[in-house]
Formats: C-alpha cells, sequence, structure tokens
C-alpha cells in the first residue's frame, strides 16, 4: 500500500496501484462482512427493560451481548471492568430508555411495493433489479425495528438471494424466514393475471398446482427452491386481477395434501383466506396459522381454538389505502383495474372488526402487515391498530415478538431476549405499555448483535 501513496503519473504504474486497492478491499469484504457482530462484549445499560413480552418489565438492567447473541442479563448497570474479554468491552448507555425485543413481521412481500406500475414491473424487472429494490425495502423495514420478517410470496430467486445476503451480513436487513413462490391454484390469486397469454406464459408461477400429488410436488419443489416455510392461497385475494371472488378455490382435498407434505418436509404452513369456507378448510387440514382471515365469524373462531392455530390479521394496509369507500377511491389505489376495485370496496373496517372478534374469543394472534401493500417501513403501525381492536398494550407488544415467534417455529432463538437467543432489539424514548404509538419512534435498533440506528 506505501507503493500506491506516491504520486505516480505513469499509466502503468497508476494501473497497478488501482489494481493492488481492489484486491485489498475484495479480501477484506469476504473476510469481514458489513455488517458481522462486533468481536467483543456489548453491555448494554436499559433504563427499563421488557425482555420477555408479557412478563413485567423491570428497570436499570444490563444486557451482555457477545457474538450475537444474549449472554447474560443482571440487575443493575454493570460496569465495563467488571467484565473481562480480550476482544474489548463497549458500554451503550440506553439508561434513558425502554429496551424490548425487536419486533417480528410474519406477513410481508419485500421484494415489491403494490402501487400503478405493478404490472409493467412484473415484465421489465430482472430478478437482479428485483434483489435491489428489496434490499432498499429490506433495509426501511429493519430501521422500523424489524430485526425479524417472514416474506410470503414473491417471483423469481432474489428473496432468497436477499435473505442469504443478510445472513452472511453483507447488506443491512432484518432475518428472513422465506415462502419464496405460493402456492396456488391454476387461476387463483397467487397465480399470474391481467396479461395476454404469451406473458401470462412467461410469468408462470412454480407454485401453480391442482389436485393433491400436483400439489404435494408444487411443495416439494418450493422447498427445494430454498423455502422456510409454506403459503399457500386456500382463497381468492383482494389484488389478484381476477373477478373471482374471496372464496374457497383449493379443495380440501389439495389442502390437506399440502399441509401434510408441508409437515413432513419440517416446514410451516400459512394460508392466505378470506371467506369463512375457505379458513375452515385449511384450519380443517391442520394449517399452523391463517393470514387476514377477513371474514372469519364466531364459529370459525371456535375451529381456530380447537385447532390451536394462529391468525395473523393484515389490519394496517386496508387502514393505508383507505378503509371507507371515499378514502379507498383517494387513495394509492384509487386506479386499480375494476376486478380489484370492487374487491377493495368490501373491506372497509372489517380487519378491525375480525381482529376485536378473535381477541375478544381468545384466539391466538401474531403480528404480520403484508408491507408491500402498505408501504415498507410502516409496519409498526399495526401494533398499534391491535390496541384500538381492543388488545392491551401488553398483548399487542406480544403478538410482534414472542407469540409471533412461536407461530414461526422460530422461539428457541427470537422474539425475547434470554440467554443464548439473538441479541435483536429497539429502544424508545418512552413506555409502549403506557403509549403502543412509542414503537414508532425508536432511538435504538440492534440486530445479532450490530447497532443499525443508535440516537
Ligand atoms: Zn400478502
Amino acid at each position: 500500500m506505501k507503493f500506491c501513496n506516491f504520486r505516480v503519473l505513469a499509466v502503468f504504474l497508476l494501473w497497478n496501484c488501482t489494481f493492488a486497492a481492489t484486491v485489498a478491499v475484495a479480501a477484506d469484504y469476504f473476510k469481514t462482512p458489513e455488517y458481522a457482530s462486533p468481536k467483543g462484549t456489548t453491555i448494554i445499560h436499559a433504563g427499563s427493560l421488557l425482555a420477555v413480552p408479557g412478563e413485567h418489565a423491570k428497570t436499570s438492567q444490563s444486557i451482555i451481548v457477545k457474538g450475537g447473541q444474549v449472554t447474560a442479563i443482571h440487575e443493575g448497570f454493570v460496569a465495563a471492568d467488571a467484565i473481562s474479554d480480550a476482544d474489548g468491552v463497549t458500554v451503550l448507555d440506553l439508561s434513558k430508555e425502554f429496551v424490548m425485543p425487536g419486533f417480528i413481521d410474519l406477513h410481508v412481500h419485500l421484494t415489491g411495493q403494490a402501487g400503478a406500475n405493478r404490472k409493467v414491473d412484473a415484465v421489465t424487472m430482472t430478478d437482479a433489479d428485483t434483489a435491489y429494490v428489496a434490499q432498499m425495502y429490506a433495509r426501511r423495514t429493519l430501521l422500523a425495528g424489524f430485526t425479524t420478517v417472514r416474506d410470503l410470496g414473491s417471483r423469481g430467486t432474489a428473496i432468497f438471494a436477499l435473505r442469504d445476503a443478510v445472513k452472511a451480513g453483507r447488506v443491512a436487513g432484518p432475518k428472513i424466514i422465506a415462502a419464496g413462490q405460493a402456492i396456488t391454484p391454476t387461476g387463483g390469486h397467487g397465480d399470474i393475471h391481467g396479461y395476454r397469454q404469451e406473458v401470462l406464459d412467461v410469468l408462470a408461477s412454480t407454485g401453480v398446482c391442482d389436485g393433491a400429488d400436483d400439489c404435494r410436488a408444487a411443495v416439494r419443489r418450493q422447498v427445494k427452491r430454498g423455502a422456510d416455510v409454506i403459503k399457500v392461497t386456500a382463497t381468492g385475494g383482494v389484488l389478484s386481477e381476477t373477478a373471482t371472488g374471496t372464496g374457497q378455490q383449493f379443495t380440501d382435498e389439495e389442502l390437506r395434501a399440502i399441509a401434510d407434505t408441508a409437515h413432513a418436509l419440517g416446514r410451516k404452513v400459512t394460508a392466505h383466506a378470506h371467506e369463512a369456507a375457505g379458513i375452515e378448510a385449511a384450519l380443517r387440514a391442520g394449517f399452523d396459522s391463517i393470514e387476514h382471515s377477513m371474514w372469519a365469524d364466531k364459529d370459525t373462531m371456535k375451529l381456530f381454538l380447537k385447532s390451536d392455530a394462529w391468525i395473523i390479521p393484515t389490519v394496517y394496509p386496508i387502514t393505508a389505502v383507505g378503509d371507507t369507500p371515499e378514502k379507498m377511491k383517494k387513495g394509492p389505489f384509487k386506479d386499480m383495474p375494476p376486478p380489484i376495485m370492487a374487491k377493495l370496496l368490501r373491506l372497509q373496517s372489517q380487519p378491525k372488526i375480525m381482529t376485536r372478534l378473535a381477541h375478544s374469543m381468545g384466539v391466538k394472534i401474531a403480528l404480520g402487515t403484508d408491507s408491500g401493500v402498505s408501504p415498507h417501513g410502516e409496519n409498526a403501525n399495526e401494533f398499534v391498530e391491535y390496541v384500538n381492536a381492543g388488545m392491551t398494550e401488553m398483548e399487542s407488544l406480544m403478538a410482534g415478538t414472542i407469540n409471533a415467534a412461536i407461530a414461526a417455529g422460530y422461539a428457541e432463538k427470537i422474539g425475547s431476549l434470554e440467554v443464548g437467543k439473538a441479541a435483536d432489539m429497539v429502544a424508545m424514548a418512552k413506555s409502549p405499555l403506557d403509549d403502543i404509538s412509542a414503537v414508532l419512534r425508536l432511538n435504538f435498533i440492534m440486530r445479532d448483535g450490530v447497532i443499525f440506528k443508535h440516537e
């Protein structure tokens, strides 16, 4: 490197310097990822700590972090010299802050943002374009305090590449539990619509299947492609450009084949479902959770209780795009094609009504937003929606931390701040137990021991 400090005018030498510098950077890059957790010990002085949502918050606590994990939690503020670590000790002062586990969103779509360009984007963007866009949305989501997300449906392979890049510490984002392409019947909600036939052929989904055997193969195919979880469109959906309603689309037999295959391969299986009959069919088939559950009624809720499955309500997107016909017609989806608009106009307050009913009947609720419908980075508004729908502040925080971790099957590693779990945490000035909107203003964000925000 010293050689390169000379003022060299010869083109030959200049080229050599540039070359040497490039090699050095590349070598460092592979040795030390941009977002690798620091080698030494970090001591976090937490003014208030809600280590396990559902238990009491405690004042004046020290969280000890090493290698991206919580290694201890002590009463009071531990001084740097109380811990010996040859790699160094760093103390972070959050003594005026409320500290809690990083948030978890069980339903996002990081590879896109629904809007006017969506149909053109689908035929113009390459997998590489999609990966860069997804990285931007991943960063926004992390900076909203979400240290883990479950991505429930995307075309191509970008989501798997992004998941792996985050894991390797190359890019900033939440940990990603990825579904790949949703399992859908031909012409179903997860299939592609609204183009001429030749274009539909090019955009064909790897998740399309019809009949029990074909659907078993479709599940195996997603796992082979890299899926961590299986997402199924059990009923019609709102944003598919087809006037086929929101009723049951897969048969009971197909749903059973899908659920059994997913479980045999060690994957959770979750259903997008709106109308009661489709939700109930998925519950009878043994699904672990139901997304949206828009028109679940009292009988449906009883079946949830019997089957011990989770509801992922996704309330905020409807608020964001307009929960009255007047707001909808002025909002970001005002130019949606007629088949979609007809379904959008039916939603109104239904997500809030459904969430209130589910909560009052004691159904298990875990947080999911469907971000990508609402803007990425606004995910924490879902906590506020749950309190507005009758949940206590603590229940709402549980839905987006410990309960989301349990519902997704990752509670051994995430969801609370306990010894051996990931050092995923956020801090805010006010207690969200007093005012839930505190979750919208974070001063500190750590994921796997790496600080992504500290103000
Ligand atoms: Zn979705």
